[in-house]
């Protein structure tokens, strides 16, 4: 076998099980969504690390994964993801941040279409080349500076932002369809998750919890 199936094969044995307390774990901290539970019991966290974290993927904590980025914690990908679903279902959704493409991936798995938007090359080409792997086939891939969104495919359902700005910006209030709903971390040294939610030319604003995420950055970047 080539060293890469042994690695699978062997994490797929000794992961079933941490991956079990990890979906109890979920579920103890208030999250309900069936769909989402589902989603992120089907999917491989370990792939979307290094080798060398990988016993660590199914803890409920937050990774490295280069490029001073983290891959976000299990719980807070699931309370975005059923934030943005909101009890309902999603067409189009665009995804601010793809990183590892791990929460891509769960995203993928509860909505019609994804649109993800990185601004740091070789993570986005990572996530792609895994996604591909685990056979997720509903996502598209944008390198640019998410702060603009990606106008050519909006309106959209929901926005998933997963980098946090000092404040929303407005290319991305602009791109949500009406009734459409955003969920973002926002602040600096303090941040808070919000649900944004767009009534015609309205938002509601609500603040859902302090979050810690790394900074909404400007451009993009090819390393
Ligand atoms: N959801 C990711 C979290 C990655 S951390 C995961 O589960 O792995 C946040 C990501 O947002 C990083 O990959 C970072 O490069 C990206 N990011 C930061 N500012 C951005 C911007 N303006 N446009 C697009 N992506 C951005």
């Amino acid at each position: 076998m080539a060293h890469d199936d042994l690695y699978r094969a062997g994490i797929g044995m000794t992961s079933q099980r941490t991956r079990e307390r990890l979906l109890e774990r979920l579920f103890e901290e208030g999250i309900r969504n069936l769909h989402v539970l589902e989603a992120m019991r089907r999917t491989p966290r370990h792939l979307f690390v290094d080798e060398a974290l990988s016993h660590r993927a199914y803890e409920d904590t937050a990774l490295p994964i280069g490029h001073n980025q983290t891959l976000s914690q299990p719980y807070i990908v699931a309370r975005m993801t059923e934030l943005l679903l909101g009890g309902g279902s999603l067409d189009k959704v665009m995804e601010v941040g793809t990183g590892s493409g791990y929460q891509t991936a769960i995203l993928a798995k509860v909505v019609e279409r994804v649109f993800s938007v990185e601004r740091i090359l070789p993570l986005q080409e990572r996530a792609k080349r895994v996604l591909r792997d685990i056979d997720v086939r509903n996502v598209v891939f944008r390198h640019a500076d998410g702060n603009w969104g990606w106008p050519q495919y909006g309106p959209y359902d929901a926005i998933l932002v997963t980098a946090a700005p000092a404040e929303i910006p407005r290319e991305l209030l602009g791109q949500l369809a009406d009734g459409g709903r955003l969920v973002i971390p926002v602040g600096e040294r303090e941040q808070h998750l919000m649900l944004v939610i767009r009534h015609g030319d309205e938002f509601t604003y609500q603040q859902v919890e302090p979050v810690r995420f790394v900074p909404l950055l400007a451009g993009a970047i090819h390393s």
